[in-house]
Parts: C-alpha cells; structure tokens; sequence
C-alpha cells in the first residue's frame, strides 16, 4: 500500500452546535430546462466550461471523503440534475461508495420519462419532483418555459417506476398558486405521494421577487382543517385527509427555522462546499485529494452557523442563487 494509510468511516460527525452532520446535497449542474421565478434569472445561466465544474472523477472523490467524515445520505440536485452528462454514472459512483446508504434526486421531473429506470437502475432510491401548480398556465408563469403535460408525465413515470418514496415539492407563491393548495392536497387521496409545501425563501437575484409573495406553511392548514398530523419526516411536518393515500408536508424555513436540527451540507457543482444556506461562507474542495479533501470537509462542517436569520426578515447572505445552490 506504499504511504496510504487505511481511513476508517465514522458513523456521523457532529458540529459545533451538536447536531449530527450525515447529509450532504449535491449539485451536478447549474443548468436547467426551466426558469422558475423563484429560482433562476429569467435569461437562465451562461453554460460553463467543462473544467469549472466538477467532473465524474471529482464527484466520486468528494462523496468517497465525505462519507469518511460521516456523510450517508446523498441527495442528487442542480440545476436540473438530468440534464448534466454522465448523470446515470454519477448516480452509479454515488451509490458504489462506501458508507453511502441512501441515494435521493431533486428533479423537476421532465426528463424522467427518459431516465426513470436507469436512474433507479444506477441507485436512486428516492425522487422528490418539483410541482408548484397543477394548472397549465400557472405551471408555465412558474416555470416560464415549462409545459405542464410534461412534468406530470415525469411524476406518473416516477410512480410506476417503483421508487422507494416519490415526493412533490411545491414552492407557496402568494397571488400565484395559493389558490391550488386545495387541488395539489387532493393529488393525496387518489395517490401514495407525498405532496409537500414549501415556504418560498428570498435567496440570490430572486430575492426582491420574493418579497411580498410570502405565504406560511401553516396557511395550508387554513385552507384543509380536516388534516390530521402524522408526524415528523426531516424537515417536514406531516398531515395526512381523513381517506388521503399519501400524506402532506409543511416545509417551513422561514416562519419556523430548523436550524437546530439541521443534518446536511451542500457541495456546488463548481466544488465549493457550503457550510449554510444561507451563508456566504464556502470553502473550495477543487484540487484537493485524500487526507487534505477530508480535512476539509471536517473544518467545513465546524465552520457551520448556529442558525441563518431569515425569520428576522433578513434576505439570504447566499451569494448564489437557488439553481446554484440546489436548494
Ligand atoms: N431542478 C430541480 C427541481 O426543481 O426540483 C432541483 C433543483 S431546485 C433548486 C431544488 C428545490 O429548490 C426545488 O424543490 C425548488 O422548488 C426549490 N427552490 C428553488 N428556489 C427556491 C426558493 N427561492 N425558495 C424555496 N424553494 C426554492
Ligand atoms: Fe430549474 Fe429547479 Fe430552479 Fe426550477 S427550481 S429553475 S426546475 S433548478
């Protein structure tokens, strides 16, 4: 073996705050087919060189450290992940790494009719699909170049694919989709998915477009008194209608952080390791290999702040946006 000395995986690691850091989010692209408003600039974003974001062989390092420091659950996002090249043998490497247990995607869910099964094939174990309005029209001021036909395609495909659990996320836009919340429940009673709402976080060059248009999670509960809590998933608080074959999440960043038990980090597609969200802080894992990569992402995840101040009507320190983030 020459110099290289064997690194045993933790089980997870804690930070400063003790809370126990074992997810890391990773985007593999800031491009997308769509332009959600809440997202991306209405121009989209210029294609990068090939060399400034990670390559296959940097992903697999990454992940390969990562998981050493503790990390077990990864979660594939961009940008819109299925458009990145090579995305069926990221998912593959992802999932072939030691200490890795669980293989989720964020997708917008357009190209899924295309890669469903090779997805799930090369380790995918869980979707989350993005699906802020099941009204045409809506769907395409949302997106502004998406059809809707084509994201439920993808949600029907992912469905029959036979994922371990298919979630929708739907971003809460005031004066946009808040009167769909009744109709986006409903996706429940007639199917075993997860319908998720979001509360929409001023991040990036969308912020200023934000503002105003905020709506609490808890507004969902206004609308159907009839939900009944099933509990805790992650982030989610869990309902569930009275016949309802699925279950309904409320994802509140804003109105109540889960800062106190956050569990993850995030790596850029350009390979900068974000402690925080909503932080400027980032620190670059590119060139680094081994023993130096994992010490880096040890640091980084000491380096994470206690809480971001969202709820004290601050607009994110993120010097990005969402898309290049992955959320
Ligand atoms: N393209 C994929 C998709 O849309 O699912 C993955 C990337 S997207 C950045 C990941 C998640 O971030 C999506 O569920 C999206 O709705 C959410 N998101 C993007 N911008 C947001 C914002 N300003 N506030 C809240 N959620 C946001
Ligand atoms: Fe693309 Fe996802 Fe951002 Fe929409 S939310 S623009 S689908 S990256």
């Amino acid at each position: 073996m020459g110099a290289a000395h064997v690194r045993s995986i933790i089980l997870s690691m804690r930070d400063n705050f003790q809370r126990e850091i074992y997810y890391l989010r990773l985007s593999v692209t800031d491009l997308c087919n769509l332009r959600c408003i809440y997202c991306m600039p209405e121009g989209g974003v210029e294609k990068r060189s090939h060399s400034d974001i990670m390559s296959v062989d940097e992903i697999a390092e990454v992940v390969r450290a990562a998981a050493i420091c503790g990390i077990s659950k990864v979660r594939v996002t961009g940008g819109e992940p299925l458009v990145r090249n090579g995305i069926v043998d990221i998912c593959r490497v992802i999932s072939g790494t030691p200490g890795i247990r669980e293989l989720c995607m964020t997708t917008n869910g357009i190209l899924l009719p295309k890669f469903a099964m090779e997805i799930k094939s090369a380790g995918v174990q869980r979707l989350n699909i993005s699906l802020d309005s099941i009204d045409p029209d809506t769907y395409r001021k949302i997106t502004r170049i998406g059809t809707l036909a084509n994201a439920l395609d993808g949600v029907r495909v992912a469905l029959e694919t036979g994922f371990d659990s298919v979630k929708i996320n739907a971003v809460l836009i005031g004066g946009v989709n808040d009167g769909e919340i009744a109709s986006l429940l409903e996706l429940t009673r007639r199917y075993n998915v997860n319908v998720r709402f979001i509360e929409v976080m001023p991040i990036g060059e969308c912020a200023d477009w934000a503002e105003g248009r905020f709506i609490s999670a808890d507004h969902v509960l206004e609308i159907a008194p009839e939900l009944r809590d099933a509990g805790i998933d992650g982030v989610a608080r869990l309902y569930r209608l009275p016949d309802g074959l699925g279950t309904v999440g409320l994802i509140s960043p804003i109105s109540s952080h889960f800062c106190p038990t956050c569990n993850r980090i995030r790596v850029s597609a350009d390979g900068m390791l974000k402690p925080c969200l909503h932080s400027a802080d980032e620190i670059n894992l590119r060139g680094l290999k081994g023993a130096e990569l994992e010490d880096a992402i040890r640091s980084a995840i000491l380096r994470k702040p206690q809480k971001h101040r969202l709820d004290a009507g601050e607009v994110s320190a993120s010097l990005r946006n969402m898309n290049a983030i992955g959320g």
